[in-house]
């Protein structure tokens, strides 16, 4: 499972120290080297334990920056966040 953070991400930071996992790196660290910041996806645990909804997606300014992306294997996740959600990148917070 996890979060993805897409490319209209202003680089504010608000994000970053929010992760209760570290699964958020700064642009400068992302590797698509595109000016946002990236959610490792074997990483990010989308908060489950941790917090009732994701807290990037809750402490981010840009609306529609943060989106739902695929399960990953061994990974925790919301099952309550349906397939059609993660296939169409619909964002966490709407
Ligand atoms: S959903 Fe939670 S665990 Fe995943 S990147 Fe965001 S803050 Fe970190
Ligand atoms: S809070 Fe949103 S806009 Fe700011 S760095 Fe994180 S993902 Fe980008």
């Amino acid at each position: 499972m996890s979060v993805k953070i897409t490319d209209i991400c202003i680089a504010c930071g608000a994000c970053i120290d929010e992760c209760p996992v570290e699964a958020i790196v700064d642009d400068d660290d992302s590797p698509n080297n595109d000016g946002a910041y990236f959610v490792y996806n074997d990483k990010c645990v989308e908060c489950v334990g941790h917090n009732d909804a994701p807290a990037c997606a809750d402490a981010c300014p840009t609306e529609g920056c943060i989106v739902w992306d695929a399960v990953v294997d061994g990974q925790a996740f919301r099952d309550d966040i349906g397939e059609d959600k993660r296939s169409s990148h619909t964002p966490v917070v709407e």
